[in-house]
């Protein structure tokens, strides 16, 4: 089948928040397929934080994108033709030729999930790479225990969405999120449950962090970085442990954090700080699956997305995303999930 499908490109490193100019819409007609490839119709596409880090030419756990090259991302396709025995025709694929409308895939390159049984968008959020992120980032590198209480920067996004419902699930004894609006605020507290929630925009983070935990906190889930990490260290228990998932509040600026944290304090509370990607963690994959699809089934799961809709959506929802227009996940819907 010969196609014409619509991709955008990377046409100029962006200084700051990605604009217009950082990318090019392009037309262009697919390649017929190869043995083991297919063809898919993407369904939805996700709006994530590493695609701004990927834009600066700097060396990184992920390669950085290529100025001149389409653009690459998570997505859920319907297989509309197919060369592989492993992906029937009908099918849903994950994979990572999103930002556009149609891809062909290796079908080694993408997983096939169950079509109908959740709506498409939920593999790209709950089911996907951010609840993943939470469960690995909180039960492994944190070592989450319950009796533990737990502090979220970011808390309204879509990992700090799963990672505060995940610690109150699993027994945590007070759950405290941190977000950029009154209205994130109301719904960590009345929609997902956290115990509270504080606007970091309301005042300085260390004040508000020492108000929610006079008498300190055993976990943090940082999602953001900078003052939040720099707070944390101070207010955190001994033995404290922190789950270093991302610094969302560096990704647009050329000063990677420029708040300094008290590395003395590290030392003598005896703190252990982890770094972790989500993707050396697949031996938890099963388990993840079995006990958020458990939480979900039994109706003790919450989950949000904020949804652009179309290709020509991209740029804006990247942008609206990075400065917080998104409450859970942000992603873009390109189609109705077919039944
Ligand atoms: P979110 O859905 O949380 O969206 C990003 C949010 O970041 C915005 O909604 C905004 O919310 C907040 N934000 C933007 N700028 C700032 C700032 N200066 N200070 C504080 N908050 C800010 O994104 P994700 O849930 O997808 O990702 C959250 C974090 O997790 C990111 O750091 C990301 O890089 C990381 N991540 C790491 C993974 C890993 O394997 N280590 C995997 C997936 C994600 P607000 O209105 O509250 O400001």
């Amino acid at each position: 089948m010969s196609l014409t499908t619509r991709e955008w490109h990377f046409a100029r490193r962006p200084a700051g928040l990605p604009a217009p100019e950082t990318y090019r819409l392009v037309e262009r007609e697919l390649p017929a397929l190869r043995p083991g490839q297919c063809l898919v119709r993407n369904l939805v596409l996700s709006v994530d934080p590493y695609m701004r880090s990927r834009m600066d030419d700097v060396p990184s756990y992920v390669p950085p994108f290529q100025l001149g090259e389409a653009l690459t991302g998570g997505a859920v396709g319907e297989v509309i033709e197919t060369r592989s025995d492993e992906v029937p025709l009908g099918s849903w694929l994950v994979h990572q030729a999103g930002w556009r409308e149609h891809a062909v895939v290796d079908a080694a390159a993408g997983r096939v999930v169950d079509k109908g049984r959740y709506p498409s968008s939920y593999h790209l959020g709950v089911l996907g790479g951010p609840g993943f992120a939470a469960f690995a980032g909180l039960f492994r590198s944190a070592g989450f225990q319950p009796g533990d209480s737990v502090f979220v920067s970011g808390a309204a996004g879509a990992v700090g969405s799963m990672v505060g419902q995940f610690a109150s699930l699993a027994g945590a004894t007070r759950v405290v999120g941190s977000a950029g609006s009154a209205e994130k605020v109301r719904y960590l507290v009345d929609e997902l449950g956290y115990d509270a929630a504080f606007n970091y925009k309301d005042g300085p983070v260390l004040d508000q962090l020492r108000s929610a935990f006079p008498d300190g906190f055993d976990v943090f889930f940082d999602n953001v970085g900078s003052d939040h990490l720099a707070a944390a260290v101070e207010v955190l228990n001994e033995s404290g442990r922190v789950a270093m998932c991302g610094t969302i509040s560096t990704y647009n600026s050329a000063e990677h954090d420029a708040v300094p944290v008290n590395a003395f304090k590290i030392v003598a509370k005896r703190l252990r700080l982890q770094g972790f990607i989500a993707f050396d963690h697949e031996d938890l994959r099963e388990e993840f699956g079995a006990q958020v699809e458990s939480w979900l089934e039994t109706g003790r799961l919450t989950y949000r997305e904020t949804a652009s809709q179309g290709i020509e959506a991209v740029p804006e929802a990247l942008a609206g995303m990075l400065t917080g227009a998104n409450i859970g996940k942000a992603i873009i819907r390109l189609a109705d999930d077919p039944l």
